[in-house]
């Protein structure tokens, strides 16, 4: 098996990604309660717990395995990665009382257009690693967004915040709701999918995602 990364042979000991291109990736302290996808998302509606593995900073090996897997159809890539993520934060306590995963959904044109789901391997993995049920069509994608670059911060919480909706939102009624995205760049997706989660009696959130941008 080769590297992902550099492709060169791994060695014993080495899974998917060869000790020299895993030293290169920009990995946060995920078991920090204080990380900082935790104090970017702090504030604009109330989380129970956030956490995240590493920064996104595009051409950097890391990025490149999440870059490939969201374009390129590699699901192996971000499973991986979730993998790991799941490998730090073992005896930190996480999931905590985390009942439900609910994935930050993606328009089914996008997937019909991909042929795939990029957020699927990522959450394949945490409920497999933690045994938590998952719960996919709750909520829903209703706009097609596009790409919001150049809008300002708040025209981006309108877009967003009208991109989703709940289908039987009930179902979550008092959960404590993981929800699960691959990537938080300016957070006003995870910050609308929140809120509404959030309108339904009872629910908690928490977030997860593999990498966060540079707040931008
Ligand atoms: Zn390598």
């Amino acid at each position: 098996m080769r590297c992902l990364c550099c492709h060169k042979e791994l060695v014993d000991g080495e899974e998917f990604v060869c000790l020299d291109c895993l030293l290169t990736f920009p990995l946060v302290d995920c078991t920090d309660e204080h990380n900082p996808l935790w104090t970017q998302l702090s504030g604009q509606v109330p989380f129970e717990r956030a956490t995240h593995l590493g920064y996104y900073q595009p051409g950097d090996n890391f990025s490149r395995l999440i870059a490939q897997a969201k374009y390129d159809d590699r699901p192996q890539h971000n499973a991986f990665l979730a993998n790991l993520l799941c490998d730090r934060l073992e005896g930190s306590g996480w999931p905590y009382d985390v009942d439900v995963i609910v994935p930050v959904p993606v328009h089914w044109r996008r997937i019909l257009q991909r042929g795939y789901n990029q957020v699927s391997p990522i959450v394949r993995t945490l409920e497999k690693r933690w045994h938590l049920p998952v719960m996919s069509n709750c909520l829903m994608r209703s706009h097609y967004t596009m790409s919001q670059v150049g809008m300002g911060a708040n025209a981006r919480q309108d877009h967003q915040r009208a991109a989703f909706t709940l289908w039987r939102g009930s179902r979550l009624r008092g959960k404590h709701v993981l929800l699960v995205d691959d990537v938080c760049t300016t957070g006003s997706t995870l910050v609308a999918c929140a809120a509404l989660l959030q309108e339904i009696e009872g629910v908690r959130v928490s977030v997860l995602t593999l990498a966060k941008t540079f707040r931008i």
